[in-house]
């Protein structure tokens, strides 16, 4: 598997120039050697001079390293995107998308989202084990930021300017373990059981503070703890500090997320919680993820209530 840098030195080193970059992305995308996306075919080389293209010693088609990724079409340099990622993935908060325009010197607001954006989508690697063993649940609301919607905390039941969320940390020897949060449309068990059927393996036991909506859920064993508001925290320590961590970075690093991209700054929320004690090898595996997935289009980005 490919190596990773574990400093800005050696990741400046490493990554010198566009041959450097097309030459480990290649690495991380054909371990065993180039294979032809087009035929299949197990050989082929670069071409001189052109640092990402590679051509097919069977069928000559020529392809792009990045072609059929999240980097599918890019006109950015390579090292562009590898400072991206090196930086959204080793920042202990992430990073903003106007920050990312200032340090990788961007030309505009929008290319550097875009980045950004793309490869948030890379923070959920496919086919992802779902959370095993003693796993605490519960559910909560954030404020939005939206320019329509009213102010937050408009009172009562009513959650009316905020965005509701489900979450849900494994709890393994006296620590937290891994974690999942996923936006939700209610508190319905309707709601809550396609949560957790999503993020709970199925002989997994769920511990909640008792709320009615878990019950039932199928294929878990539930294990409610029936408290007042107060004493949540104390029945189920992880996931309310994860709430917790999630509301503090949602404000400092974003202030405050937006309702139709709610999902991927929760994915992001979760991949760098998961990953807290191996940041520079998440370098890797958000790069590994994003040479995984199919292309990401703008619309798709803008539009992500339109994908099912
Ligand atoms: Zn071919």
């Amino acid at each position: 598997m490919t190596d990773f840098p574990r400093s800005l030195l050696e990741f400046q080193r490493r990554f010198a120039d566009e041959e450097a970059c097309a030459a480990w992305l290649a690495e991380a995308r054909w371990p065993a050697g180039f294979v032809c996306p087009a035929c299949g075919h197990g050989k082929g080389w670069k071409l001189a001079g052109k640092a990402r293209t590679f051509e097919c010693a069977g069928c000559a088609k020529q392809t792009s390293v990045t072609a059929g990724t999240v980097m599918h079409g890019s006109k950015l340099p390579l090292a562009v995107w590898l400072w991206a990622a090196y930086l959204m993935a080793t920042h202990s908060n992430g990073i903003s998308a106007l920050q990312l325009q200032k340090q990788l010197g961007l030309g505009s607001y929008k290319t550097a989202w875009l980045l950004g954006a793309k490869l948030r989508r890379a923070m959920v690697a496919p086919g992802r084990a779902p959370l095993a063993g003693l796993v605490e649940v519960d559910e909560t609301a954030i404020p939005c930021r939206s320019k329509n919607d009213p102010p937050a905390g408009g009172g009562g039941r009513s959650h009316r300017g905020k965005m509701l969320l489900a979450g849900a940390v494994e709890s393994r020897n006296g620590g937290p373990g891994r974690v999942r949060l996923a936006a939700i449309a209610d508190f319905s068990a309707d709601s809550l059981h396609a949560f957790l059927q999503a993020n709970v393996a199925p002989d997994a036991t769920v511990k909640t503070d008792g709320w009615s909506g878990y019950s039932g859920a199928p294929g878990v064993t539930h294990d409610p703890h029936v408290v007042g508001p107060m004493a949540a925290h104390l029945v189920l320590p992880w996931v309310h500090r994860a709430f917790a961590n999630l509301k503090r970075w949602a404000l400092g690093v974003y202030h405050g997320l937006r309702r139709p991209h709610l999902q991927s700054y929760l994915d992001e929320f979760a991949f760098r919680f998961n990953r807290r004690r191996t940041r520079h090898a998440a370098f890797r595996s958000l790069l590994g993820i994003g040479l995984a997935i199919k292309p990401i289009t703008y619309k798709m980005l803008i539009e992500p209530e339109l994908q099912g």
